[in-house]
């Protein structure tokens, strides 16, 4: 038998299912739900129980949370990690009023390209680090920066040591040996740089965007990954409105991401499918773009995830609290809703049941933070609130 753990006095225990306390299985990810004075109990690598700290059962080892708040850990579910160098003159540039442009990706194809597998492997390692250590226990992580077959594949390859949610992005942006052969590198990415990477992928997503990928080249590549087995995902009107949200409801994607210049049909088809609307503030922070408009998904029956897309380019944060601030701050959603979105929202993002909230059955991911509530992440924006990290059951 598993040792089990009693964390107690727990100020506010952010559950996000309707049926905390439910038999062990059955539970996924519901509506944002809360139990104050709480207690929870850990067995091995799972959640054992939820409820109020009065009728917790008895427990091998026994954690007093003094009052804090307890989440489930943050799932960040769109992130570019494996790359080498950084691009803060860009960002400086951008700042004195240069606007982004798609081709800077091409800045970071040239350094990973030069660097070796253990250089890419010590940068990914040090942002999932940052990101561990920031209360995020699940993340998605997608090449992109390879853009040959062999260095897709070892940028896919380095990303599967660390998680379960790898996504091949050959389609990030045509390399610019392929600038008179777009047609060509799409091949390409469809064929054998699919083959080389397949096997360490879960996903397969591509840059639809005005400059990168149009939608003929999109469907392309997100089909033949479908015909592989590996599951779609979009990158979708970042930069303006598009055809990338009507194709991600069309191939039935777990999630459209960016999602900043939508029509009212792009709204009416996140509302009725089953894809989720994938939100990452941290690019129009760092491009000075306007917020996608997160009321307006919310409104409208959308379910909305909030993520990093950390990157050198566009968003080099791997803080899911900054993100969660700047969503209720700038967005206009609530703390409820942005907690939610940056848990079970990320967790429906990838298609996951284990994670993103908190009940018997679930995965022990959580997060332990230094105030009483999860309003905190926004109210005290840029304060490390992080005093402890379970995940699989396991303090980080
Ligand atoms: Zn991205």
């Amino acid at each position: 038998m598993a040792r089990s753990l009693l964390i107690t006095r727990i100020g506010e225990l952010v559950t996000n299912t309707p049926d905390a306390g439910g038999p062990p299985g059955t539970a996924g990810p519901g509506r944002f739900a809360a139990i104050s004075d709480a207690a929870l109990v850990i067995e091995g690598d799972r959640v054992a129980w939820t409820g109020p700290a009065g009728q917790a059962p008895a427990a091998d080892e026994f954690l007093d949370a003094a009052g804090r708040a307890v989440l489930p850990g943050f799932v960040d579910s769109h992130a570019h990690l494996v790359f080498a160098g950084e691009r803060s003159a860009e960002f400086a540039a951008r700042m004195a009023g240069r606007p982004y442009q798609a081709g800077g990706i091409r800045t970071t194809v040239a350094a990973t390209r030069a660097a070796t597998d253990a250089e890419l492997r010590a940068g990914l390692r040090r942002l999932a680090g940052e990101m561990l250590s920031q209360g995020t226990t699940t993340f998605e992580c997608k090449s992109g920066y390879g853009l040959t077959i062999d260095d897709e594949a070892r940028c896919v390859a380095l990303a599967a040591e660390l998680t379960a949610e790898v996504t091949y992005l050959g389609a990030h942006v045509v390399p610019a040996e392929f600038a008179a052969d777009p047609a060509g590198y799409v091949d390409l990415v469809c064929g054998p740089m699919l083959a080389a990477c397949e096997a360490s992928c879960r996903w397969v997503d591509v840059f639809c965007e005005r400059g990168a990928f149009g939608e003929d080249e999109s469907r392309a590549v997100l089909t033949a990954g479908m015909a592989r087995g590996l599951l779609p995902r979009i990158h979708a009107s970042q930069l303006g409105p598009g055809p990338g949200i009507r194709l991600a409801v069309e191939l039935g994607a777990a999630s459209a991401d960016h999602c900043t210049f939508l029509t009212d049909a792009d709204v009416a088809a996140l509302a009725s499918s089953g894809t989720v609307a994938t939100l990452l503030p941290g690019a129009e922070f760092s491009t000075r773009q306007p917020y996608p408009d997160a009321r307006r998904l919310l409104d409208a029956g959308a379910t909305v995830a909030l993520a990093t897309d950390c990157n050198p380019g566009t968003s080099y944060t791997t803080s899911m609290p900054f993100c969660i601030a700047t969503a209720v701050r700038d967005m206009r959603m609530t703390t409820e809703e942005a907690v939610w979105s940056a848990t079970a929202g990320g967790a429906r993002a990838l298609r996951r049941s284990d994670v993103g909230y908190l009940a018997p059955g679930a995965r022990a991911d959580l997060v332990i933070l230094d105030a009483p509530s999860h309003a905190h992440l926004a109210y005290r924006p840029g304060v490390p609130l992080v005093h402890a990290v379970y995940q699989s059951g396991t303090p980080r």
